[in-house]
């Protein structure tokens, strides 16, 4: 089974790499966002950009750090042998879907919803 061992030890390595890229941009965003930590412009056109770019950058942070939690979860998996098996379902989660989404834990299918 020594290529099976290889390859969690590369699925591991890829999910590790994309989550620490993700704690990465979480981080910036987190600068991003105590810089802007200057009082709001007095003109309303340029307060109203203030507050837009303060919102999508709270959006890309959580949207990290829900990433990092599947990521979390999709190593718990791997680690316990069910890396791969939909969640809901219990088929294997084709191989492409994974190349795309390595933390999928549900199938096409179940994923839908
Ligand atoms: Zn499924």
């Amino acid at each position: 089974m020594a290529t099976e061992a290889r390859s969690v030890e590369q699925i591991r390595k890829r999910l590790l790499t994309r989550r620490l890229e993700l704690q990465q941009r979480g981080s910036r965003v987190g600068q991003d966002l105590s810089r802007q930590l200057d009082p709001l412009s007095s003109d309303a056109g340029d307060r109203a950009i203030q507050l837009e770019n303060d919102e999508s950058l709270h959006a890309i942070g959580e949207a990290a750090v829900s990433e990092i939690e599947d990521i979390d979860v999709a190593l718990d998996r791997l680690e316990r042998g069910y890396y791969g098996i939909c969640k809901v379902c219990g088929d294997e989660i084709a191989p492409a879907r994974l190349a795309a989404v390595p933390q999928a834990s549900t199938c096409q299918e179940c994923g839908r919803s």
